[in-house]
């Protein structure tokens, strides 16, 4: 017991003598103003607020129109230039000292989901403002332009941020969003110009950088008690129709072995689907997640099931080889059941966008510098920040998400979580722009 306090005397003396040493020979790194951050989300949870405490924000609703003008303010406290592009996105700017080096853009959304929570999205902006805002009182003049993205329609189209990388598929502006709006329409409502969309795009030297700040949306961080996700990418999504064909009988008549019942084939199939993600080696999720039985009598022998397959990774391979397992799996259930099953894929095109290497290690020091703990992790969900990837070296930060809910007025992420992420985010920001990125970030 003596030992044990004489142990941490001495350990404290050692900490009181190193800590004015480090202290002289570095100033601190600015850290953000947490209340006034938190404030900020609370004041903008009141554009939209739904009554079970959440917000229905839609992209082009009028909330989403009144939430945009309060961020606008807010940029323009914080001492940003306010601009929004052909695709509605408003773009907040501060000049750097090098005007020829280019942006450090930062960004996420502040659109919801009908009946969503006051986190997804908004912490990313908000954290993004008040670390432009920071910097601004601290006297801290980056040598690169800064800019903040608060991207069009994330939780629908993703106009926002595939306009910029001029990824924009046809068919888009003629959606129909949740506001009851055509994206056409919407994107107008909110500034935009729908008709001169492609001088919304970016190019690739335009950009040192892509950061987003997000809550985790998964309990993954909160689980095993971590502050901070780094994140490797967002998940490629590919997804198949599968039919399973049987025949339709009289299920009072037709013995057992004389069936061949499409709905018993599809529970193997089901089954199996759930085994081989569960089996192979990584973090692959594959997912049956409707199903249809035809002709859906009590007194029928289903025929025919409909069904859906999908699967997600951050490697393409691994999606293929987890594809290929359940194919075989399939072949075999097919034949011994005597129930041919069709997968045919449905064409998506969401490709695993990986984060830059070197921009996950500056967010991991960013985080280890405040003494936070740190987790590489996936995105399961979408985010602007994988169509970023296309353009600049791209990371992101994930801040954990009580109970893993998202989607949902029950959203929540601790105030001191909300501030840790921004802190990280700040801190990231100028390591990029004290050249952590390597001469690659210097046009
Ligand atoms: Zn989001």
């Amino acid at each position: 017991m003596r030992a044990h306090y004489l142990r941490m005397l001495a350990s404290t003396a050692a900490i009181l003598l190193t800590l004015p040493i480090v202290a002289s020979a570095k100033p601190p790194a600015p850290a953000v103003n947490a209340d006034r951050l938190n404030a900020h989300l609370a004041a903008l949870s009141r554009f939209g607020t739904n009554p079970e405490g959440g917000v229905s924000r839609v992209a082009y609703s009028d909330f989403d129109v009144a939430g945009r003008a309060y961020v606008t303010q807010l940029m323009k406290d914080a001492g940003l230039t306010v601009r929004v592009d052909a695709a509605g996105n408003l773009i907040g700017r501060l000049e750097g000292r090098n005007p020829k080096l280019p942006a450090i853009v930062l960004g996420s959304h502040t659109d919801s989901v009908p009946s969503g929570g006051n986190y997804d999205g908004d912490v990313g902006v908000l954290g993004a403002i008040e670390v432009a805002q920071r910097l601004h009182e601290a006297g801290v003049a980056l040598r690169h332009p800064l800019e903040i993205v608060n991207f069009t329609d994330e939780e629908g189209s993703m106009i926002g941020s595939l306009a910029i990388v001029g990824h924009i598929k046809p068919g888009t502006l003629d959606q129909v969003s949740h506001s009851g709006k055509t994206v056409r329409d919407g994107v107008r409502a909110v500034g935009g110009d729908p008709e001169q969309l492609p001088t919304a795009q970016r190019r690739a030297g335009e950009l040192a950088a892509y950061v987003e700040l997000h809550i985790e949306q998964g309990a993954i961080l909160e689980e095993s008690k971590i502050d901070i996700g780094v994140v490797e990418g967002i998940v490629g999504i590919r997804r198949w129709d599968v039919t399973v064909h049987g025949f339709a009988n009289h299920a009072g008549t037709t013995p057992m072995n004389r069936r061949h019942d499409a709905l018993v084939s599809a529970s193997d199939f089901v089954l199996a689907v759930s085994r081989v993600a569960t089996t192979l080696p990584g973090r692959q999720v594959a997912t049956v997640g409707v199903i249809k039985a035809e002709p859906g009598a009590p007194n029928v022998i289903p025929g025919k099931v409909t069904m859906t397959l999908e699967i997600r990774d951050l490697d393409e391979a691994k999606m293929q080889q987890v594809f290929d397992a359940i194919r075989s799996k399939a072949g075999e259930i097919a034949t011994a059941r005597e129930t041919p099953i069709d997968l045919v894929e449905i064409p998506l095109g969401i490709e695993p966008a990986p984060t830059h290497e070197a921009v996950r290690q500056i967010v991991a020091t960013a985080a280890k510098s405040l003494g936070l703990s740190s987790k590489f992790m996936p995105s399961g969900a979408a985010h602007d920040a994988q169509h970023m990837t296309y353009l600049a070296p791209t990371g992101m930060i994930f801040v954990p998400s009580i109970g893993g809910i998202s989607h949902s007025p029950k959203e929540y992420t601790a105030p001191e979580a909300v501030a840790n992420g921004a802190n990280v985010l700040l801190r990231t920001v100028l390591a990029i722009d004290g050249g952590a990125l390597g001469p690659a970030d210097v046009h």
